[in-house]
């Protein structure tokens, strides 16, 4: 009964500390891991000062640190460069490099990384030694600091080293902070190819965040000429589950794809909801304990932990940051967090859907503006002046997320979020933006008072109905969970960000939008100026326009129902449920024309990264494809064939002493149909994928992995392997079931 993968599990397989057992068949290997469950040492690790503010950041040479071990000459040029997006010249690099080797070093580090975020998710380092065995000394430069060539062969570039230039380098990203991990100095870079084009998440997120500083303070500047900058600011909510390292290992389809592909929902699911309530397992509060402080240590400002909705998923919430520091630490903590757990004999799960049936993870990001006077630009105030402003990046960002939904939506495409969006307690793949009824009151009012004729001396936001919303919104109740993009009261939150992704992704898309649509605004309210326009009616008159024409993109009910999607049918809004096709809007000239528009991404860069895109879904769906097919025809049918073998036997003693066996062969009958499916289910699915692995076309061949391999087998095997697992004696099953996996203690 020895499949592949279970030949390859057998070496891997270990129970948790120091455990290891070779076992026979999966369902021992299943017993063995249960058994294991309770027998784990417990890991308790005490906060290694009473207070955190003792240890926050310590392993972070922060600017702080900068200060104190630079001249202030020096310290003075670093900082101007870090604030104006400048180059550092090569005796201040000198100078830093020095200060940061010295710091490193008192600290226990050995070597250094570049540390960058390649295309295949994740983060990516190559560590090289302080230690010159030459010179017999510790060494840092600053060209080695600024510039490094790591082996990029082994990294997509969806064909542009192939086009361009074979090699690619990382360059220092100054305004994200180097900090040590473990033994090592680690600085964040972006990856570029020699002739300039991005071959990383972080590269195109800087230069959104530049074009949506520039446009965003020019349209501040129509209310305070005091603003000179203007700095994107992300909070993510990181969700994700824990299961038991043995448990995990016993399931080859976690360990290879992140997600169950089979596995009966368990007859307590969350229907109870009982869980979002309920206090944290103490395993797992050990494991959140440990994290959290190595994560402050890192200076990631972690707050919030709860348990979720579904049995064993849990989030966690840092303070929010700058957009790209805060994703940094989102990257680094999701590693930090599986490194942790294994330490717990846990394992972290960041797939968007790892449980069918159960909620999935997301990464809610948290986005607003703020201003370097220190507003917050999505934050309505007490003064009827700063209301327009705040009314103004509103609705200017409801416009942006009303033209580029599909873009948006395409952001945030991946194998996994297909299976998370529009699902249990997720959010649709309809893209629309809910603001709350007090807003949409507000935005109402100023839509139909269109032909309100403003004199002189007249108090204009109270005939607008614009001078009270602070005190309408303040009213925390007035929420919506269903919601992709939602206002949060001082923030929008969009929620349908996968939980592995990494945000820089959507906060490419998103930032790269609202300039462009605050770049129109301020070009429309100008013409108006110059027409002789006062400049808060031409700006009112603008957002009226801008209101009436964004109006299909707000919803305010339930984004799960099926109502919903008849409705945005009706609006005209996507609803693209896969992958391949969410992707095509990246492609469309509107998309290309501003990507270059703002000096974001070429055209040949944004056909790479869909390559790219296109190539990890194909993959994805493939191994997943792979793992049901070897563990429905090497494991589940070979058990439900056995167990067959049992009943015949039982139906046969009980037809020799007379006794009526119309329900054992009644059961037989049903294995047998079910068996029967899996078989031709499989068969079919291979022969599909031989078909289209021939298909040279990436696009048609992701196309082809969606529509013919995933939409049309995977369901149809899954129902009947999970089927199978009620039917058969829970003895011999070979998997470990869903409430073995989800109820932690
Ligand atoms: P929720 O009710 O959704 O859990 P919270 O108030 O706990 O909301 O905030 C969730 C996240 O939003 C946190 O990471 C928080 O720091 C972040 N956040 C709060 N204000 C802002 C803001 N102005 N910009 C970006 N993120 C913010
Ligand atoms: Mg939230």
């Amino acid at each position: 009964m020895k499949g592949k993968i279970y030949t390859c599990l057998s070496k891997i397989y270990t129970f948790g500390a120091n455990q290891t057992q070779k076992t026979t068949t999966m369902a021992q290997l299943r017993f063995e891991a249960l058994k294991r469950l309770n027998e784990q040492p417990r890991r308790h690790l005490d906060l290694p000062s009473p207070k955190v503010s003792d240890f926050f950041g310590e392993m972070v040479f922060s600017m702080d640190q900068m200060r104190a071990s630079l001249s202030p000459a020096v310290y003075k040029k670093v900082s101007q460069a870090i604030k104006n997006h400048e180059k550092i010249d090569e005796d201040t690099a000198d100078a830093v490099a020095s200060a940061v080797k010295s710091w490193a070093i008192s600290k226990g580090a050995t070597h250094f990384t570049h540390w960058f975020q390649p295309l295949t998710g994740g983060t990516a380092e190559k560590h090289d030694s302080f230690f010159d065995a030459i010179a017999g000394i510790e060494k840092f430069k600053g060209s080695e600091l600024v510039q490094q060539e790591p082996d990029a062969s082994s990294f997509p570039s969806g064909g542009i080293r192939t086009t361009f230039e074979a090699r690619g380098y990382t360059a220092w990203d100054p305004t994200s902070p180097m900090f040590l991990y473990g033994k090592t100095l680690c600085i964040p870079t972006v990856f570029v190819s020699y002739t300039g084009e991005t071959l990383d998440a972080k590269g195109p997120l800087l230069k959104a965040l530049k074009a949506v500083d520039l446009a965003a303070t020019k349209v501040a500047q129509f209310f305070d000429k005091d603003v000179l900058s203007v700095k994107a600011s992300l909070g993510c909510e990181q969700e994700y589950f824990v299961v038991d390292k043995g448990l995990y290992n016993a399931r080859p389809d976690l360990v290879m794809g992140g997600r169950s592909v089979f596995g009966h929902s368990p007859a307590r699911g969350q229907q109870m909801e009982d869980h979002y309530f309920a206090s944290i397992p103490s395993r797992v509060y050990d494991f959140m304990k440990e994290f959290e402080i190595e994560a402050w240590r890192l200076g990631i400002p972690v707050r919030t932990r709860h348990n979720e909705v579904a049995p064993s998923q849990f989030e966690v919430a840092p303070l929010f940051e700058e957009v790209n520091v805060a994703n940094d630490h989102n990257q680094l903590l999701m590693d930090v967090m599986w490194r942790v757990a294994e330490r717990h004999n846990l394992k972290v799960l960041f797939h968007e859907k790892p449980f069918a049936g159960l909620n999935g993870t997301g990464k809610h990001n948290n986005w607003s503006l703020i201003t370097d006077t220190g507003v917050n630009l999505f934050a309505p105030s007490s003064s009827a002046r700063d209301n327009l402003m705040f009314l103004t990046f509103f609705v200017n960002t409801i416009k942006a997320v009303h033209e580029y939904a599909d873009l948006l939506r395409a952001s945030i495409a991946t194998a996994g979020n297909d299976f998370r969006l529009g699902a249990n307690e997720a959010p649709p793949a309809i893209m629309s933006v809910f603001i709350g009824s007090q807003m949409s009151a507000v935005l109402d009012e100023l839509e139909k008072k269109g032909n309100v004729k403003i004199e002189k001396g007249d108090n204009m936001y109270m005939k607008l109905g614009i001078d009270q919303i602070p005190e309408i919104i303040l009213d925390a109740t007035d929420r919506n969970r269903t919601s992709p993009f939602a206002f949060t009261g001082n923030k929008f939150e969009f929620r349908a960000v996968g939980g592995s992704d990494n945000c820089a992704v959507p906060m490419t898309a998103l930032n790269l939008i609202v300039a462009d649509q605050l770049t129109k605004f301020h070009e429309a309210v100008s013409k108006e100026i110059d027409k002789g326009t006062e400049k808060r009616l031409a700006i009112v008159n603008v957002l009226r326009k801008y209101i009436k024409e964004s109006r299909d993109i707000r919803f305010e009910g339930d984004g799960y129902s099926d109502a919903w999607v008849k409705e945005a049918a009706k609006r005209k809004l996507g609803n693209i449920n896969n992958t391949p096709r969410a992707l095509e809007a990246y492609l469309s000239e509107k998309s290309v024309s501003m990507y270059e528009r703002h000096g974001v991404l070429s055209h040949a860069e944004l056909e790479a990264r869909n390559e790219i895109r296109l190539e990890s879904y194909i993959k994805r769906v493939q191994i997943e494809s792979r793992v049901m097919g070897d563990l429905a025809m090497n494991h589940i049918v070979p058990t439900a064939i056995a167990y067959q073998n049992k009943l015949i036997t039982n139906a046969n003693g009980l037809k020799g002493l007379g006794i009526d066996n119309k329900a054992v062969i009644q059961t037989i009958k049903e294995i047998t149909e079910l068996i029967n499916i899996i078989k031709n289910g499989v068969r079919q699915m291979i022969e599909e994928r031989k078909r289209i692995n021939k298909i040279a076309d990436t696009h048609k061949r992701a196309l082809a992995y969606c529509d013919d391999v995933k939409e049309k087998y995977f369901e149809e095997i899954r129902d009947a392997v999970d089927k199978l697992e009620l039917l058969v004696d829970d003895e011999d099953w070979p998997l470990v079931k869903y409430r073995e996996l989800l109820f932690l203690r």
